[in-house]
Formats: C-alpha cells, structure tokens, sequence
C-alpha cells in the first residue's frame, strides 16, 4: 500500500472488483486509481503485472471501468445493455494478448503477451463478458447502499447478498439501523 492514496476494496469477482476501484459513485465518489502507478498497484494484487503505465492507458482502463459499470447495471436491472459499453468491451477484450496458463501446482496464471495495460485490460473485458453473459454461475446485483449503487456479482447459494462489500457498505448500513433503533421512538419526539 502507498501512502495518501485510497485503499483498494478487493473483492472476488475480477469485473466487479474493477468497477469498485471507483466507488460510492451516488455520494462522494472515491477513485482509486488517480494516478497511472495505482492502476499497476491494482492490477498486480490480480495477478496482471504490467511493466508501466501511461496516463493515456489510464484512460483507456478508467473507459473501460465505466463501460463495464454500465453494462453491468443494465444487467442487473434486466435493461437493454448500453450499445457504446457493448462495443468497449468487446474492442478491450479483442485488444490484448492474454493466456491463462497452469502453474506447476495446478493455479491459474495469466501470462501476458507484452505486460502491457491493454493485455491486461482484456483479461478484465473478458472476466466482464464471462459475468455479463451469464457464463458464470451467480447474478449481477446492486448494492442496497443509495450511495454505492454499485454492480456486484452473487454467486452466493441463495442469491440473497444486499452489498457489494460487507465490510464497508453492509457494515454501515448495519451502523446507521443500530444508531436508528436507539435513538428510537423517543429520539423522534424531540
Ligand atoms: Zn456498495
């Protein structure tokens, strides 16, 4: 971790994990990679080590964090997906040489073609069909928080998951219920 930049929220699923690297988008928004380094930061707790990054690749990975944001949303809300984050996604996925390789103790690995962003970039556009398309075993949510909002990925038995992180968003919820219930009836009279 690196000093005056925000925390990442690592979560499980590769796509959604992306689109959390900007959160609370329906309060104040926190971006987590505000600068080209972060985005190596990030990329490397996945598994998807890249050598450098320019600003341009930055935005190239911020595009398709937004497209999969979109397209994810529409998802989970059983609406059409945005044509625009469609097309992203797929040029993303198309725009990188990326091989899923075994490790000799059986891991996945992802082998980069040049380590650059845009190999890495299609191992997310991937991840974001794979989860989109309904290849993967789970459903597209969004989160119960009104500021989060964000598009997460159950694959929980019941389907039944509320946040996108119980950690931070379903802890504060639970906070604001707790602090709620013991202000109380009589709270409200004041
Ligand atoms: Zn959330």
């Amino acid at each position: 971790m690196r000093a005056g930049f925000p925390e990442f929220r690592l979560g499980a699923v590769l796509a959604t994990s992306f689109t959390g690297t900007l959160s609370e988008r329906f309060g104040e928004p926190v971006e987590r990679i505000p600068v080209p380094h972060r985005l190596i930061d990030w990329l490397a707790v996945y598994g998807l080590a890249v050598d450098s990054c320019s600003l341009e690749q930055l935005d190239l990975a911020r595009e398709l964090r937004e497209s999969v944001h979109a397209a994810a949303t529409a998802s989970a809300l059983r609406e059409p997906l945005p044509a625009d984050a469609v097309r992203i996604i797929g040029d993303r996925s198309a725009g990188g040489r990326a091989a899923a390789v075994l490790t000799p103790d059986g891991q996945r690995r992802w082998r980069l073609g040049a380590s650059s962003v845009e190999d890495a970039l299609s191992v997310i556009a991937a991840d974001a069909v794979d989860v989109i398309s309904g290849e993967r075993d789970g459903k597209l949510a969004l989160c119960a928080s009104p500021t989060c909002r964000a598009a997460f990925f159950d694959a929980s038995q019941s389907r039944t998951r509320k946040w996108c992180d119980m950690n931070t968003c379903g802890n504060r919820q639970k906070k604001a219920r707790f602090n709620a219930a013991r202000r109380g009836p009589a709270g409200a009279a004041d």
